[in-house]
């Protein structure tokens, strides 16, 4: 049961652009709703250049807390007071905002969100395993990070904008000196690989509804890798038909969706049990 909106009611929310297609709202309101927290949580569509702004209104507003999606979470990690935890510090993006008496903590909890996904979707373990990364902006940045502290052998990086992909290349480098990261300008460079692509993540916008589609052949890795899509919206995305129709082990962004998702919510409440699950069950209801 909803609790009644009333002046005691905690604010919490989602900022982004676009956040039209997010299923935050629905799995977090869930969760509230579920422990019976007084509190709401609802999408805030930011201006390019407003997220300043929008901080000094998590703040002065007194918010408890918001997570940041596309295309601010790189941007983000500036405007908090303080980024707690080392690799969060490193990584350099935040998906997540607390609010403790004005002071904005930031956290990323894409990373853990990533690994528990390919866990739970795929059975898919990178220590040793040679990955494929599309794109390079926040959520890229979270799944390089994610793969090197999990202990990848290798990390190819593909971004249409080359000169971001070499910055994250030459950025995480220094973080994780066992895993080889490259980065690549042409998609088909891949085919010139080593040793076999044991994973492919898209972590582009790309695929997702009303967006152009991601133009990979996954044909050219010419063997069977699995696929990450962390779009979740469409569930099959052009990605993951593609995979489908190769036979490929295949997962889009649900289960990373959630995952992170109830990492935030925990940051914000404290509460564990169960918020994977309640929001898994409020994730099936958007579909
Ligand atoms: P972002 O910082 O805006 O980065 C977007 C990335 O997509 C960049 O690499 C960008 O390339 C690429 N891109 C965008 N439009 C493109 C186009 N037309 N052609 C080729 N590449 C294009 O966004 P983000 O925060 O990293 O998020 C990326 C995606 O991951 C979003 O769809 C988001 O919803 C999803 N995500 C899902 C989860 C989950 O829990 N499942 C968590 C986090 C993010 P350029 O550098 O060339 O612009």
């Amino acid at each position: 049961m909803a609790s009644e909106i009333n002046a005691q009611t905690k604010l919490y929310g989602i900022l982004g652009n676009p956040v039209g297609h997010s299923f935050s709202p629905s799995i977090h309101n869930a969760a509230f709703d579920h422990f019976g927290i007084n509190a709401r949580y609802l999408a805030y569509e930011v201006e390019k250049h407003s997220l300043p702004l929008a901080f000094e209104g998590v703040r002065s507003l007194n918010l408890g807390g918001a997570n940041i999606t596309i295309p601010f979470k790189e941007e983000a990690a500036g405007l908090v007071d303080e980024i707690p935890e080392d690799l969060d510090r490193c990584v350099g993006a935040i998906n997540t905002v607390v609010n403790k008496d004005g002071m904005l903590y930031g956290y990323n909890t894409d990373m853990v969100g990533f690994l528990t996904g390919l866990h739970e979707e795929l059975n898919f373990n990178p220590e040793g395993k040679n990955v494929l990364v599309l794109g390079s902006g926040g959520a890229a940045r979270a799944v390089v990070f994610a793969l090197g502290r999990a202990h990848a052998n290798r990390i190819v990086v593909y971004n249409r904008t080359f000169d971001r992909a070499e910055a994250l290349v030459s950025y995480a480098i220094d973080f994780f000196p066992e895993t080889e990261i490259d980065a690549i300008d042409d998609i088909t460079d891949v085919k010139n690989e080593k040793e076999k692509i044991d994973l492919v993540v898209n972590a582009t916008s790309l695929g997702m509804k009303g967006d152009a589609t991601l133009a990979m052949d996954l044909g050219i890795l010419e063997n069977e890798a699995s696929v990450y899509d962390l779009v979740y919206a469409p569930a099959q995305t052009p990605l993951l038909k593609e995979a489908q129709r190769l036979g490929m082990p295949n997962a889009n962004g649900l289960g990373m969706l959630a995952a992170q998702a109830a990492l935030s919510f925990e940051l914000w409440t404290g509460k564990k049990e169960g918020v994977r699950e309640i929001m898994l069950e409020a994730l099936k209801k958007c579909l």
